[in-house]
């Protein structure tokens, strides 16, 4: 038998998710953002529960690459744009739309010898200062792209660095709306957060990512059922250890866990190498939520390459072989929420999913 830890992805709860989407946005268009292999999901099982959308955003060619062989022909949207001349002519074969965010890229563009004009995403720095031209450039890179024979329609693109939280939009959207003022085309602003939270910037693209895999995108202020999301990857495994502790027995690397009671401990086969984050604590002070046999409990200990501890003291039926939830939905219907078990360890959802290792099998269910 394999080792028993595994991933599932629900594809149904992508179609649900991308629904929820909609309800948000129903005047919108909708990019499923599947850069960084759909967040972990894997892009094709993404493809399957996603392919409702109205185009995929992502980074890298190869991903889009496998978009198209999947069969996908509408359109996919590289967020970061090109890299190089080469990358150009891949866009001109699998008809990728492509963001414009530097100086360079227009050069590149104009250096660019095709029979197809591309559809590009000028995008507008307005106050995150990661990519975009900014604001007194954004006219003048406009009137270039729109001269050149390379380029067929342009739209234009911002993107927000505090949907999510207290400082809100309004200031970044008060730059675009000046920036973009008189220019005609499309407009897209919103991620998932903006989505959710200010639905008035809806335009005609909206670009989520993490609600569509089932996360808040504001957790902790809210969680992914507030929202009306449901998870989309569970990280399960199984008890293959039980010890009962007497009082100030210790509990893994570096003795973080002493039982202050007699207590049982469950090791379940999970570790940092299968993309279970080491910052999630197990003191007594603070454990990380867990489901066993779909009932809640806590971590106990380090997280250590292959196994974790978690508490059974509480849960006399479970022991060994016991079905162990890390994040996502239990067999029994029970759900942990990705946002928590982030949370306890200081990071968020996307992290998690995106850090699912390699040797973890994954699977896909319909449900
Ligand atoms: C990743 C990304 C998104 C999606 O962000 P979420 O917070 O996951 O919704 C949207 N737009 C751009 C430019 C991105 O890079």
């Amino acid at each position: 038998m394999p080792r028993p830890i595994h991933a599932t992805i629900h594809t149904d709860a992508l179609r649900h998710n991308l629904q929820r989407v909609r309800q948000s946005a129903p005047d919108a268009r909708v990019w499923a953002v599947v850069k960084a292999n759909a967040y972990g999901h894997g892009i094709e099982r993404a493809f399957h529960g996603l392919r409702g959308a109205d185009g995929f955003a992502l980074l890298d060619l190869d991903e889009a690459a496998r978009v198209r062989r999947l069969g996908w022909r509408g359109p996919i949207l590289l967020l970061e744009g090109v890299f190089e001349l080469r990358d150009l002519e891949l866009c001109s074969r699998l008809d990728l739309w492509h963001t414009v965010h530097c100086t360079e890229q227009i050069d590149l563009l104009s250096a660019h010898k095709t029979q197809v004009p591309h559809r590009v995403f000028l995008k507008l720095n307005s106050g995150m200062n990661r990519l975009g031209f900014a604001p007194h450039r954004f006219r003048s890179a406009w009137t270039r792209l729109n001269a050149m024979p390379q380029v067929d329609e342009i739209s234009l693109m911002t993107h927000f660095s505090d949907a999510d939280g207290p400082k809100g939009v309004a200031e970044q959207v008060a730059v675009f709306e000046a920036a973009a003022a008189d220019l005609p085309g499309e407009r897209t602003l919103s991620n998932s957060a903006a989505l959710l939270r200010h639905t008035a910037t809806a335009a005609d693209w909206v670009r989520p990512g993490i609600v569509l895999y089932g996360s808040a995108a504001d957790h902790p202020e809210h969680n992914a059922a507030d929202w009306g999301l449901r998870p989309t990857m569970t990280l399960a495994s199984q008890i293959v250890g039980v010890q009962d502790l007497a009082v100030g027995a210790t509990v893994g690397y570096g003795s973080s866990f002493v039982a202050d009671r007699p207590m049982r401990v469950g090791v379940v086969a999970c570790g940092y190498a299968d993309g279970y984050p080491r910052h999630c604590p197990g003191t007594n002070a603070h454990g990380t939520p867990v489901l066993v046999d779909g009932q809640r409990s806590r971590t106990l200990g380090r997280v250590s390459m292959d196994l974790i501890g978690v508490d059974l003291t509480g849960l006399p039926g479970s022991g060994h072989g016991s079905e162990v939830t890390l994040w996502g939905r239990s067999s029994t219907g029970a759900v942990l929420p990705i946002d928590e078990v982030a949370h306890a360890g200081s990071t968020v959802g996307y992290e998690l999913m995106c850090a699912l290792a390699p040797r973890v099998p994954v699977t896909m269910t319909e449900d």
